[in-house]
């Protein structure tokens, strides 16, 4: 099964995911952290990715569709994914689309999380200070704010057109609460393999 965990910067994606992703018993695949890895290794592609990312701008759609096919391919996706931070542009969703038809597979659910603006703005910058990310502070989180707006939201879109189920999740409570209204909007699929 492929669920997509969707939502702006700041939404809780990464710290829900991770919880989802033990719950529907499938590796937590968020191609952020991926590339935070590659940045810490100083390789190649992490050099080219961490400007951008610190900008708050996207990093190239064709070498994070790389990333996530040879991802997918490993053994531990062999009965899906939890998608964390992917697809993030149109042009990424179509790859994703065509490289699960390959394996006659597709978008199972579309996790959405809401939350306010200002609500996002005043997460991100406590995170800032806490985990000292480059790209959490004041102008790139504007900059990442109308990334989303622009590149991110019309990816809901497509999947909405293709009638790819989509459940929209208030992303604002206690971690546990906003697990839970996952949980229950996953079990709704039967994709919930074990409900804590
Ligand atoms: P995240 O941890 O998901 O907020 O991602 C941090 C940064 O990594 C983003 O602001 C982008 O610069 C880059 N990034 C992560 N995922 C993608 C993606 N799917 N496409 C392009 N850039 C990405």
């Amino acid at each position: 099964m492929i669920v997509v965990l969707f939502g702006p910067p700041g939404s809780g994606k990464g710290t829900q995911a991770q919880r989802v992703a033990s719950l529907l018993e499938v590796p937590h695949v968020a191609t952020g952290d991926m590339l935070r890895a590659e940045v810490a290794r100083g390789s190649a592609l992490g050099r080219e990715a961490e400007p951008i990312m610190a900008s708050g701008k996207l990093v190239p759609d064709d070498l994070i569709v790389r990333i996530i096919e040879s991802r997918l391919q490993e053994p531990d996706a062999a009965r899906g994914a939890l998608l964390d931070g992917f697809p993030r542009t149109l042009a990424q969703a179509d790859a994703l689309d065509a490289m699960l038809q390959r394996r006659a597979w597709r978008v199972d659910v579309v996790v959405a999380l809401r939350v306010s603006d200002d609500e996002l703005r005043r997460r991100v910058l406590r995170r800032g200070e806490i985990e000292g990310r480059a790209d959490d502070n004041a102008e790139a989180i504007e900059q990442r704010l109308r990334t989303y707006r622009e590149q991110t939201a019309p990816v809901l879109d497509h999947y909405r057109a293709r009638q790819t189920r989509i459940a929209e999740v208030d992303g604002v409570g206690e971690i546990d609460a906003v697990t839970a209204r996952i949980a229950e909007a996953l079990s709704a699929d039967g994709a919930v393999v074990q409900a804590s």
